[in-house]
């Protein structure tokens, strides 16, 4: 591992890292009201911005402010799969010309009450989950920065934990593809739903938001390989039936 002297201190005490996280909190919460209730009922855009100065200022000395000047963050309705994303693009000589935090608002938006554990400790509210993904996409850039490259190596675990406590990378937040599958759905799944007064029934293609169910239909405009025809549907997935 090649060894940088890091600008800003690492590892922080627990309580400190508490501390900073909460102060982070109080102050988004002034500016921004949506974003503090439960459940959540949005977050703004300049409640973003903040969110990554606090964070830059008070954990990384401006660090990221220094040297990832385009870095930004925004809220993505569509990101179902994850809780959020760290997105990177390099140009020919591999500098950085565009980097994004991109947080899932789905997600966020239907945490209820906590508590919620993620990254190897329990937080208590919607807001707190939100930062802690935060900081975990954050190391990513940090260590782009850094180093030139992020993934999940004993290097970035050294970041994540020294600066924000963060002891592993699971959460048990579900995402839709998990909580479908509690509820027994998959890609794959015969199911029901019902449609004009009537029930059809088809196949799972694709859980997202809603669920993609291709329906056989003698008049369909899609067709398989053996030449059956189908009516494809988005579904939410509340209205889906497992078939057994
Ligand atoms: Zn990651």
């Amino acid at each position: 591992m090649r060894r940088v002297k890091l600008p800003f201190a690492l590892p922080l005490e627990d309580a400190e890292i508490l501390r900073r996280r909460s102060l982070v909190l109080a102050k988004l919460c002034m500016l921004d009201e949506g974003f503090c209730t439960i459940p959540v009922r949005g977050i703004k855009e300049e409640t973003l911005d903040a969110l990554l100065h606090l964070y830059d200022d008070l954990f990384l000395d401006s660090y990221l402010g220094r040297t990832m000047r385009c870095l930004r963050v925004t809220i993505s309705t569509r990101l179902t799969s994850s809780a959020g994303k760290f997105l990177c693009t390099k140009g020919a000589f591999r500098q950085i010309k565009s980097a994004e935090i991109r947080m899932s608002g789905d997600f966020l938006m239907r945490l209820d009450e906590g508590p919620f554990f993620l990254n190897g400790f329990s937080v208590a509210t919607p807001q707190e989950a939100f930062l802690v993904v935060f900081e975990h996409e954050l190391c990513h850039a940090l260590e782009t920065a850094l180093y030139g490259q992020t993934g999940h190596s004993a290097r970035f675990l050294g970041l994540a934990k020294g600066l924000f406590g963060h002891t592993a990378m699971r959460h048990s937040l579900p995402t839709r593809r998990q909580e479908a599958a509690r509820a027994g759905l998959f890609v794959g799944s015969r199911v029901c739903f019902p449609l004009k007064e009537s029930t059809v029934s088809g196949v799972v293609t694709y859980i997202g938001k809603q669920a993609t169910v291709m329906v056989p239909d003698a008049h369909g405009e899609y067709q398989d390989r053996r030449g059956h025809r189908y009516t494809k549907y988005r579904v939410p997935l509340d209205h889906l039936k497992r078939i057994p």
